[in-house]
């Protein structure tokens, strides 16, 4: 798995699939999603790589359940003792306690879909000791202040996170970088598309200056712009 360090306190996890990220505030460190089945390992030895513990993991949020983001959760928390967190309308799933609804697929995702698909590992995840529930609004504490964004229509729990204070939004798979030429588009594999991009349009508005995605090259610069520019794709 490779780490980028993309900013002083921001690293990029690389994932076979996917993609996490991790963000330090002093001692304190706190994970946004945590990669496939199998990752737990890979975290720890990515938050040792950088001169810290996994100890000093406090929280992973999860942006949403599907498992390229969730699947390590469980796997990390056991060893961490982090506190695992996501929307309630996701959690179940998170727990595992129902098996999350699968995307309402447009035909032309289907391929793309079975070849993502050839690349996650087999199983079920691991589920976290416990999954503390966020809601719209609410601000966690990392990053001078996270604000929670409820952005449903990839699935009906999907979250983003804004740190007004750093400019820097995370949005999960609510929005995506094309793997071809980086250009910011709407996310695929989704519940509901049209909650989908009134989602993305409310992430266009936020003012983030830096944009980390679920898949694809972060924008670290004017990502309002290109937020605004996937809104028209
Ligand atoms: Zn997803
Ligand atoms: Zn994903």
């Amino acid at each position: 798995m490779d780490v980028i360090e993309l900013l002083p306190r921001l690293h990029l996890l690389l994932f076979p699939v996917g993609q996490a990220y991790l963000w330090q505030d002093g001692e304190e460190l706190t994970l946004v999603d945590a990669g496939p089945i199998g990752s737990g390992a890979l975290i720890a030895d990515a938050v040792r790589g950088l001169g810290r513990s996994p100890q000093d993991v406090r929280r992973v949020v999860l942006t949403h359940f599907h498992e390229d983001h969730a699947g390590g959760a469980g796997e990390f928390a056991a060893s961490s003792g982090a506190e695992v967190l996501a929307h309630r309308l996701d959690a179940p799933f998170v727990r595992g306690e129902l098996a999350g609804p699968p995307p309402r697929f447009e035909e032309w995702e289907l391929p793309i879909h079975a070849e993502v698909s050839r690349h996650l590992p087999e199983g079920t995840p691991l589920p976290p000791p416990s999954v503390t529930e966020v809601t719209d609004g609410e601000v966690l504490g990392f990053g001078g202040g996270a604000t929670v964004v409820h952005v449903p229509g990839h699935t009906d729990g999907s979250i983003a996170l804004f740190l007004p204070a750093e400019g820097v939004l995370f949005t999960g798979d609510t929005v995506a970088a094309s793997p071809v030429d980086g250009t910011v588009i709407p996310g695929v594999f989704n519940l509901d598309r049209h909650q989908l991009s009134d989602s993305v349009r409310r992430l266009a508005d936020v003012g983030a200056d830096v944009a980390c995605f679920g898949h694809g090259a972060p924008v670290m610069r004017g990502a309002s712009a290109e937020l605004r520019g996937a809104t028209a794709r």
